[in-house]
């Protein structure tokens, strides 16, 4: 495995009409891209890991945002389209990571998987653009791993928020495009 792909937040709650902190259509466009990207790099044995929001009723989260993604709910679940893929595959190369906060690297076991495959490149996809999916690839950033990012792979509450988050992310952490 040489590459990591965080498939950030892809869950219900964040793609669905009705989900209660719903990115609408543009997270929705990216959920098929986002299925494709996956099917390759699971033929390369890389390493895919669906790293989803996964709060308690109370997370102090909720002060800021609606509240979201509560574990064992549906709202907290992957997107059907990725839930399935996830039930077909999982295993050694495709791993299900519960947060608690923006960042993937916080207070998980990434780091240590990572470290165990030797893998020191990521690419970061998913929702939100400016929120978790940054907060993830500062967490790379800061741990010295290589950031990929894919425009088309990822999706915000607004544009103007996911715009400004992908220039931001080239800009400050180094981040590079996912060549085609
Ligand atoms: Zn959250």
């Amino acid at each position: 495995m040489k590459r990591a792909y965080l498939v950030v937040d892809m869950t219900n709650d964040f793609i669905e009409e009705d989900g209660a902190l719903t990115c609408g259509r543009a997270g929705q466009i990216i959920v098929q891209p986002i299925l494709h990207a996956l099917e390759l790099a699971y033929e390369q044995k890389e390493l895919i890991v669906f790293a989803c929001d996964a709060h308690a009723v109370n997370d102090p989260e909720f002060a800021l945002w609606p509240a979201h993604c509560v574990e064992g709910t549906s709202g907290a679940q992957l997107v059907s389209e990725l839930h399935h893929f996830y039930e077909h595959y999982k295993g050694e190369h495709v791993r299900f990571l519960p947060k608690t906060k923006y960042d993937a690297f916080y207070d998980t076991a990434l780091e240590q998987w990572l470290l165990d495959e030797e893998i020191r490149e990521v690419v970061i996809c998913g929702v939100c653009t400016s929120i978790c999916c940054y907060a993830t690839a500062s967490g790379a950033y800061y741990r010295g791993y290589r950031v990929y990012i894919d425009p088309n792979l990822m999706a915000d509450l607004t544009e103007t928020a996911h715009d400004f988050a992908l220039q931001h992310m080239q800009n400050v952490l180094k981040a590079q495009l996912v060549e085609k």
